[in-house]
Parts: C-alpha cells; sequence; structure tokens
C-alpha cells in the first residue's frame, strides 16, 4: 500500500489528520462544553506518546502530511511539546497545526514554535471581553489576544482565529473583526454554529447562515479566493487593503463536503470518517506495537470505504456527537 492511497468511494483523498490529545478543557464554551469538562468514571485514557508515534507513522505511511493537534485544551497535556518534537521528527509530516483556546499561548508561543508547530488556529468568538466571559467562562481575552500578538510576531506561517458565529452574540462583530485583522496578517475564520447532542438548545437559537456575511463581504470589496487541490472545505476571502483574510465556513451550503480532505482521531484512538459520523471505530489495539503498522494501515484503508458522501445535516441527522470537545471539533 503506497503513499497517498487514501482515496475514498467518492474519489476524495485524505491528506490531513485531526488529531484529539485530550478531551479535557479549562473553557465552558456555551456551543461545545457548557457545562464545563467532567471526566467520566472508568472513561479510558488519552493516547500515550508511543501511540501516537505509530498512528503518525501509519497516516503518513498513506499519505497524510498534515497534523492537527487539537481537543478538548490540548495544551492542558503536559507532554504536548514531546508530542510535537515527535512528530516533526517525522519527515513525511509537512505541517504541524495547533487549534486551541489561547489560555496559555502567551507562554507557550516560542517553544510551540521552537518544537515543529508552524499554524495556529486560536478560538476567539467575540473582540469583547464580557461577551468572551459570558460565552467561554474565561476572563482572560486580554491574554489571549497577547498570545496572538506574540505567535504573529514570532513568524507562525499562519495565525488564525476560528469564530463561531452566533444570532444575538458576535454577529454584530464583523466591523469590529475588520479593524483588528486589517493590520494583522491574521485569517479569522467564522464558523456556522453547529448542533451537538450536548447543544441543540443553543443551537436551535443562535444558528445564523454566514451567507448574509459573505454577500455584506463581497460588497465591501473583499474577494473569494481561488480554491487549492489540498484546500478543505472552507471559503477563503482577502481584500487589497487588508493585511488579515477572511474564511467561512458553512455546514449546510452545496457542496462543502465534496472537498472533503480531513480524518479525525479521538483522544483515546478512535477514527472518526465524519464529524458527523454515527461513531468511531477503535484503532487503539493497533497502536501498541510498531510491528502492527501494515494491520493497522489496511484497517483504515478498509474503513475509509465506510466514509459516506456527505453529512446529513439538512435532514437533522448529526450523528452521535455529544460535543466538539471529544473530536476537536
Ligand atoms: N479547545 C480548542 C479550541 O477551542 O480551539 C480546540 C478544540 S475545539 C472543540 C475546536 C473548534 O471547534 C473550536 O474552534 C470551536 O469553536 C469549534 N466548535 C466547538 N463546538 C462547536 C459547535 N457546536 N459548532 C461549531 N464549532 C464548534
Ligand atoms: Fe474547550 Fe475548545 Fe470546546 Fe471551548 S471550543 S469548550 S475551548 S474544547
Ligand atoms: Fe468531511 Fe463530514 Fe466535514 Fe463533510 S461534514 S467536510 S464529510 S468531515
Amino acid at each position: 500500500m503506497g503513499a497517498n492511497s487514501l482515496e475514498d468511494s467518492f474519489g476524495r483523498r485524505f491528506s490531513y489528520l485531526r488529531l484529539s490529545v485530550t478531551d479535557a478543557c479549562n473553557f465552558r464554551c456555551v456551543y461545545c462544553l457548557p457545562n464545563g469538562y467532567q471526566r467520566s468514571e472508568g472513561a479510558e485514557d488519552h493516547l500515550s506518546l508511543a501511540e501516537i508515534r505509530n498512528l503518525v507513522s501509519a497516516f503518513t505511511e498513506l499519505g497524510m502530511w498534515k497534523i492537527r493537534l487539537t481537543g478538548g485544551e490540548p495544551t492542558l497535556r503536559r507532554d504536548l511539546l514531546e508530542i510535537i518534537t515527535m512528530i516533526s521528527e517525522n519527515t513525511a509530516v509537512k505541517k504541524i497545526a495547533l487549534s486551541t483556546n489561547g489560555y496559555r499561548l502567551k507562554q507557550m508561543a516560542g517553544e510551540l514554535r521552537l518544537a515543529g508547530v508552524s499554524a495556529v488556529n486560536v478560538s476567539v468568538d467575540t473582540l469583547n471581553a464580557q461577551r468572551f466571559s459570558a460565552l467561554t467562562g474565561s476572563g482572560q481575552l486580554p491574554e489571549i489576544l497577547e498570545g496572538i500578538e506574540a505567535a504573529i510576531a514570532l513568524g507562525f506561517e499562519s495565525v488564525k482565529i476560528n469564530a463561531v458565529l452566533m444570532k444575538d452574540t458576535n454577529e454584530s462583530e464583523l466591523a469590529l473583526f475588520l479593524s483588528w485583522i486589517r493590520r494583522r496578517p491574521v485569517s479569522v475564520r467564522f464558523i456556522e454554529l453547529m448542533p451537538t447532542g450536548q447543544t441543540e438548545a443553543v443551537f436551535k437559537k443562535h444558528h445564523l447562515q454566514s451567507n448574509p456575511l459573505r454577500m455584506q463581504l463581497l460588497e465591501q470589496g473583499w474577494t473569494i479566493k481561488p480554491r487549492g487541490p489540498a484546500d478543505g472545505p472552507a471559503i477563503e476571502m482577502s481584500h487589497p487593503d487588508f493585511q488579515g483574510s477572511i474564511g467561512l465556513i458553512a455546514p449546510y451550503s452545496t457542496d462543502f463536503c465534496a472537498t472533503c480532505n480531513r480524518l479525525r482521531i479521538s483522544s483515546t484512538g478512535g477514527l472518526r470518517l465524519c464529524l458527523f459520523a454515527e461513531g468511531n471505530h477503535s484503532l487503539r489495539h493497533l497502536l501498541q506495537r510498531s510491528s502492527q503498522k501494515e494491520d493497522l494501515k489496511q484497517t483504515i484503508h478498509s474503513l475509509l470505504n465506510k466514509k459516506e458522501v456527505s453529512h446529513y445535516l439538512p435532514e437533522g441527522r448529526y450523528g452521535n456527537n455529544q460535543t466538539f470537545s471529544s473530536i476537536g471539533g
């Protein structure tokens, strides 16, 4: 089985692995973990460094070259830098990205860069400190923004902000975000709120389509960048007067899944074929020894045949996803 052999029945190729390293989090975002993280009794431990090494080795031999570390909050893991260093020693990995709520970014940005992270995505749904506290349970917006400045100064290849669009909360903040990125090389990605088992009510109350935002941006002279062959489902927009850019992630839009290029692994080693799939396929038993690699590759390959063409969100089905914190969003 050679490189680039991860292709599903619909001709989509998978180059991008989203690896959750913990399901724990210290924030309580209303659309993700509204009651905060609670470890369930008898819950399995997160993958060890050795298990992650075996996993990444198999996936890269199947053609994956971009790895995103996510969670829960990945910076809560004490051995995060060791994980990153170990992954960056695998020469087939061309890009290591990190998704974080940013609470330790100011202190950690330098170490993360040195260890091998080249792209950071920080969740900042609002630039208003009071609203930020209400949405996340954290009073740390100023420090998080300083962490983003530190990441820019350190020359990360890409610094992105993820902002979940919500009716009656941050929907009026477009102008604020735009003035913030006028002189900062940061991409703000507006993500449409998605339903999960724990947050159905929040979804019903606050879901907002991103299309009106797109129209507003087009009217203000923003243009949609052409899509590269390895690009995922986000729409990227740029404007000559702005150093930063805008991304829109609109899962309800037509053909959103046609460019799906990613697979997900839960913190306990479950392969999730789609964010909205009905379940995970545990790979953990195949991560115990490096000698299991061929078996592991074979298993991943055949599981990929089960990947469906799209999600079923318009039909009101979102799989058994209770919260994105268990699978990294
Ligand atoms: N804790 C890190 C963070 O917040 O960036 C990484 C994990 S978090 C689950 C990954 C992404 O999922 C975040 O950008 C978050 O905003 C997004 N997310 C979580 N729940 C969501 C929901 N119901 N709808 C849309 N995006 C969601
Ligand atoms: Fe934690 Fe990220 Fe979920 Fe917020 S979105 S609760 S920071 S895992
Ligand atoms: Fe891929 Fe599923 Fe996301 Fe569609 S919803 S882009 S199929 S992971």
